[in-house]
């Protein structure tokens, strides 16, 4: 799970970041909604610490990402991250996509490597596509490539960034649908995302943010469907 307690953030006198709680528990699914610049992903990027956080604390897995102390490499294996953009490597094969980081970071042998990443490639439904390169796919099958690239890596957790707002409508909603077994099989997810349909059907909780502060949370039928806050009834209004 994930724990974030009390996380500020600036960029120079932007003050992103404002006190955020948000807690993540085993197993569960929540689904992070807000405007535009709204500091999600800046959330999102200091739970895997691609942003340091000025003051405030955050745990994945039981131990505290934000000490000093924390082996970085050893923290990051353990959390997987898809982009709105896939950031697959362009000259590398599908396939090998799916192994190089299992290879470098985990030390696995090529042939284990290939196997968990065949294992990740049919989860996602693209056995058939190992050999071919990212330009030779579609862009929700490029997502889905990123999606079983960073489950090779056995992740604990999954961060997802507006996975599918980068993709050609026709091809979201395959994304969703990995995104959608992923959540039954009891993964752990945080996932930022603008499907107001997706956050409704498979999150446990939604957690609204504005302005740097967690406005409203709770369960998606409540924050969605019956929002008590004035920001929170804005922000729908304008996005169902
Ligand atoms: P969107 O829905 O558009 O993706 P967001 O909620 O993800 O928005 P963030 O990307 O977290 O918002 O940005 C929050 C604020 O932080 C914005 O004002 C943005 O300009 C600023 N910001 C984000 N990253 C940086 C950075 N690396 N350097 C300076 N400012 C940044
Ligand atoms: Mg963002």
């Amino acid at each position: 799970g994930v724990d974030v307690v009390g996380l500020n953030k600036s960029f120079g006198d932007n003050h992103v970041l404002r006190g955020i709680d948000l807690q993540v528990a085993p197993g569960e699914v929540v689904c992070l909604i807000g405007p535009s610049g709204s500091g999600k992903s800046t959330l999102l990027r200091c739970v895997n610490l691609l942003e340091v956080p000025d003051s405030g604390t955050v745990t994945v897995g039981g131990f505290e990402v934000t000490d000093p102390d924390v082996d970085l490499d050893t923290m990051r294996r353990h959390v997987g991250m898809v982009f709105q953009q896939f950031n697959l490597f362009p000259h590398l094969t599908v396939l090998e996509n799916c192994t190089i980081a299992q290879r470098k970071v985990l030390n696995r042998s090529q042939a284990e490597a290939e196997q968990v990443a065949r294992t990740n490639l049919e989860r996602v439904g693209l056995s058939e596509m190992e050999t071919r390169y990212p330009d030779q796919l579609s862009g929700g099958q490029q997502q889905r490539v990123a999606i079983a690239r960073a489950l090779s890596m056995d992740p604990q957790l999954m961060l997802f960034d507006e996975p599918t707002s980068a993709l050609d409508p026709e091809t979201v909603g395959e994304v969703l649908s990995v995104m959608r077994r992923l959540a039954k099989v009891g993964m752990t997810m945080l996932v930022v995302t603008h499907e107001m349909g997706f956050a409704r059907e498979v999150a446990d909780r939604v957690v609204f943010m504005d302005g740097g502060v967690v406005v409203e949370e709770g369960p998606a039928a409540q924050v969605i469907g019956d929002p008590q806050q004035e920001r929170t009834q804005d922000f729908l209004a304008r996005v169902l």
